[in-house]
């Protein structure tokens, strides 16, 4: 969405992969909390109808009047369907169950794998600047996703460290080339991230070594340990950076952030020791 040269739109990232359980509400909702704790002011689009992202961040079923459907729809603007969380600096736009209908409402519709990004190109008013945008997508390569795809910057994947992790992927890249040749060809890979990884457990440390050798520097330094903290938070309606802060799973998302904050150069690693 945004281009070197225009500094007032916000970097669009989408938390992606087509396989369930892999860990991207986990990643999309603590990594845009330590961009928050950075001073990024940044929204978490909830674009899965699950919803887990919008309970994750204490957003109750009833308090989703305005939801990302009505957005993707065109039928209200995402400065008014977005709200605050309890965490300065980070935004939701929630997910209902309306989202389910998505795909064929979408269907019919000419600009079907657009309209996400139109609706977030409209500027938003008021001290609402935002720097970041992470899409949490639904599992599948839905018209959902497509929608998330050509709306980004670049593209978050999850992997979880287990067996057959890097077999879904070819299907992910494959569609990320399709997007790149129609209807995004700025679109660029933020990273693979693995996650749930064991450094005990051998399986982990295979996965690890054959991403690392196929997939080369597409790779994120930082790995996402298994850490039982990341899955209590949701249950306490917090990023798990709030929930238990000296945890493992909130130190590695922290280091995550500053990853990525030092290579889109809004940090010097010499601010990267606190
Ligand atoms: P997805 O959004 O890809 O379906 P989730 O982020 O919802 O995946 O994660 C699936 C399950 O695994 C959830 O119960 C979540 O709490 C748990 N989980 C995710 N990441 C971790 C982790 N690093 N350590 C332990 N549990 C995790
Ligand atoms: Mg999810």
């Amino acid at each position: 969405m945004s281009d070197a040269t225009d500094n007032t739109s916000p970097r669009v990232i989408a938390v992606a992969n087509q396989k369930g359980g892999v860990g991207k509400t986990t990643t999309a909702i603590n990594l845009a909390a330590a961009f928050a704790e950075r001073g990024q002011n940044t929204l978490l689009l909830d674009l899965d109808p699950q919803g887990n992202a919008s309970t994750g961040l204490g957003v109750l079923p009833e308090s989703r009047d305005l939801s990302t459907y009505d957005v993707l729809m065109g039928e209200a603007p995402l400065e008014r369907a977005m709200q605050m969380t309890g965490i300065p600096g980070l935004w939701l736009c929630p997910a209902n169950s309306d989202l389910s209908s998505a795909d064929m409402a979408l269907y019919s519709n000419q600009n079907r794998t657009s309209m996400l990004r139109d609706a977030l190109q409209q500027p938003l008013l008021g001290d609402s600047a935002l720097d970041y945008i992470f899409i949490d997508c639904p599992p599948s390569l839905s018209l959902l996703t497509i929608n998330a795809l050509v709306a980004a910057d670049t593209v978050l994947v999850p992997l979880q460290s287990e067996f057959f992790a890097l077999e879904g992927l070819s299907q992910l890249m494959l569609t990320i080339r399709e997007i790149r040749q129609t209807a995004n060809p700025d679109l660029r890979i933020e990273g693979i991230l693995l996650t749930m990884y064991d450094q005990r457990n051998n399986l982990s440390q295979q996965v690890e070594s054959d991403a690392r050798d196929n997939l080369g520097a597409l790779v994120l330094n930082t790995m996402i340990p298994r850490n039982v903290r990341l899955s209590e938070a949701p249950s306490f309606a917090m990023p798990v950076l709030n929930y238990d802060t000296a945890s493992r799973g909130a130190v590695a998302y922290r280091a995550l952030a500053r990853e990525l904050l030092i290579k889109h150069q809004k940090l010097k690693p010499a601010e990267t020791s606190q």
